[in-house]
């Protein structure tokens, strides 16, 4: 099989030279109009580069991470394609995803941006009563998005039928593999029509991923985006750190961040206008001095923001990248990405805007967990570490907020004109002793300046151990699925770590689940992983270690989880059989 590649340098702005919009990459007007309301202002480099040849209807192999827009890069095409037409009852589209969560997302996407078009998108995975799936598929659906053991399932049960498909979508396809699907992606393409176009996107394209390719993809057309690499002098050389945290939590680790950095002036980065316009508003409500700034505002409302900022009567300015293409703002001192952009060169085209002529700056990235690949993308590019630091606890807050009242107080010490309150000290001092004075005075103080500090703590995240050199070894080693015949293996998350865990007991807050089936039934590790992180909520991380003997297997997981574990391994098959799995009782 040959490939063609396409390589696209990209510069740094997120519009390229060409003025590539989304209305130039040939999709529906409809959808280009559905976009500009979501506040998506240009495409990412994904988008540009497999918009307009998906169109085509070529197959496509394109290697892109989560946060790269690649769920738009196929969805939007898809739905472009079936704007028109009749609507039959059978699937028209598949799109695989290795987990539920992700299946949830994508088919969510896919309603958001094809509602001009009424299409109909139903996501199936496991743990969700089956009946209900089968139920939505006999009404009628246009575009499944599935696990692939649902997928199967629902092929077997003949609740599923593949005969209309003209479009099969590979998402994250090396996480599909690292978690044991590809015999089921084999088995589910076998019985998609011939005729059909495949597109397949991964964020690392490793021996397997080319190998799947091979054997799926007709002559596919293979996008990478090309990294720009900076020379050495021109690299920034700011101080560069990375807060993860879950979603929720975002906003109030930002405004951590922001108390404990306390930036003269800092331009906050978001992806959508609908962003830029609920952060300033949530900043503005917490005591902040924030202005938005993006491409719907007209010259005039863009001149007040930036004068205002110029001024110091706003301290942060929250802005897209395209609104704040241009902009010099002299006395930046902080960068912060409230989202991990979508490619690397935009990150570094965000931060080159502090630490300009020797001055000290800082960039500050608050990233989700599953952004954490897309942070090592752009170390790589740009030969930079980001450091990954531990969100300031609340503590660290209040130590920082009792020494800048020191401060505060130790130059109102220093000043001559404290005549004026002895009279007052006197007065007071006849009722009350002067430590209790000073007590009292410090605390008015400290209130009046940093407001009162009843912070919640924000939970951390540890960072993925891919991270770390060691994990990194551990995913390498897994990722080609070896099975070492006679021999006991254990895998812990991604991890194979032979027979260490025999003989003892799971780790605390863990619990053992027997299986009964083992080695002679043909059970490797990534068909334990798989099977469950397809049906619950666990990720491969959190399952393991993992002992395969030659009737049995035992699998360790979070105590918590172990019922909806065994639940979900009596209900699914392993290696086409099913199995029974029970808390195991010899801990
Ligand atoms: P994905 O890489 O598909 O997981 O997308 C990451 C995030 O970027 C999602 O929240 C999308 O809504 C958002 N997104 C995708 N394309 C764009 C765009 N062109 N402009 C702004 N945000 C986008």
């Amino acid at each position: 099989m040959g490939f063609e590649w396409v390589s696209r340098q990209i510069g740094t702005d997120l519009v390229t030279a060409d003025g590539s919009d989304f209305a130039s990459l040939g999709l529906r007007s409809e959808l280009v109009s559905g976009l500009a309301e979501l506040g998506y202002e240009a495409p990412t480099p994904i988008q540009s580069a497999a918009i307009p040849e998906m169109l085509t209807g070529r197959d496509l192999l394109c290697q892109a991470a989560t946060g790269t827009g690649k769920t738009a890069a196929f969805a939007l095409p898809m739905l472009s394609q079936r704007a028109e037409g009749e609507r039959g009852t059978r699937p028209t589209a598949l799109v695989l995803a290795p987990t539920r969560e992700l299946c949830v997302q994508v088919a969510e996407a896919v309603h958001r941006y094809g509602r001009p078009f009424g299409i109909r998108t139903l996501p199936v995975y496991g743990g969700q009563p089956i009946g209900r799936q089968i139920g939505a598929l006999k009404r009628g659906v246009d575009i499944v998005v599935a696990t692939p053991g649902r997928a199967l399932d629902l092929l077997e049960r003949g609740s599923l039928s593949l005969a209309d498909v003209t479009t099969v979508v590979l998402d994250e396809a090396d996480e599909m593999l690292d978690m044991g699907f590809a015999e089921d992606i084999d088995a589910i393409l076998d019985q998609a029509p011939g005729q059909r176009q495949t597109v397949m996107f991964s964020a690392t394209m490793p021996k397997r991923i080319l190998k799947i390719a091979a054997r799926h993809l007709n002559d596919p057309l293979r996008i990478e985006i090309a990294r720009e690499v900076l020379p050495e002098g021109e690299r920034p050389t700011i101080k560069q750190t990375a807060y993860i945290v879950a979603r929720v939590h975002k906003v109030a680790a930002l405004g951590r961040v922001l108390d404990i950095e306390t930036p003269a002036a800092a331009l906050v980065f978001c992806r959508t206008r609908a962003e830029v316009d609920q952060l300033t508003e949530t900043l503005n409500g917490r005591g902040y001095r924030a202005e938005g700034l993006h491409g719907g505002m007209d010259q005039a409302q863009r001149d007040r923001v930036m004068a205002r900022l110029r001024s110091g009567n706003a301290e942060l300015l929250v802005a897209t990248d395209v609104a704040a293409r241009g902009l010099d703002i002299e006395h930046l001192t902080h960068v912060i990405n409230f989202d991990v952009p979508a490619a690397p060169e935009s990150y570094v085209h965000r931060i080159g805007r502090v630490g300009r002529g020797g001055k000290k700056g800082a960039a500050i990235t608050i990233a989700e967990p599953r952004e954490q690949r897309l942070l090592r993308t752009i170390e790589r590019t740009m030969k930079q570490r980001i450091e990954i630091a531990k969100i300031p606890s609340s503590a660290d807050l209040r130590a920082r907020r009792l020494g800048a009242t020191r401060a505060t107080l130790a130059a109102a010490c220093l000043d001559d004109d404290l005549g004026d309150y002895r009279e007052l000290l006197g007065s007071l001092s006849s009722e009350f002793d002067l430590d209790d004075i000073a007590l009292a005075a410090i605390k008015m103080a400290h209130l009046a300046t940093a407001g009162d500090a009843g912070e919640v703590e924000i939970p951390q995240v540890e960072p993925a151990r891919a991270e770390r050199g060691k994990g990194a070894r551990d995913r390498g080693r897994n990722k080609g699925g070896r099975d070492r015949d006679g021999s006991k293996e254990s895998i812990r998350g991604g991890s194979i770590d032979s027979g260490a865990r025999r003989g003892k007991g799971p780790r605390p807050g863990k619990q053992r689940i027997f299986i009964s089936a083992g080695r002679e039934a043909g059970i490797r590790p990534q068909d334990v992983v798989g099977a469950i992180a397809n049906e619950t909520d666990l990720t491969g991380s959190q399952i393991g270690p993992i002992d395969i003997a030659g009737r049995f297997t035992t699998v360790d997981v979070p105590a918590e989880a172990a019922k909806d574990v065994i639940a979900a391994l009596s209900r699914t098959r392993l290696k086409g059989k099913r199995v029974k799995a029970r808390k195991d009782r010899h801990e």
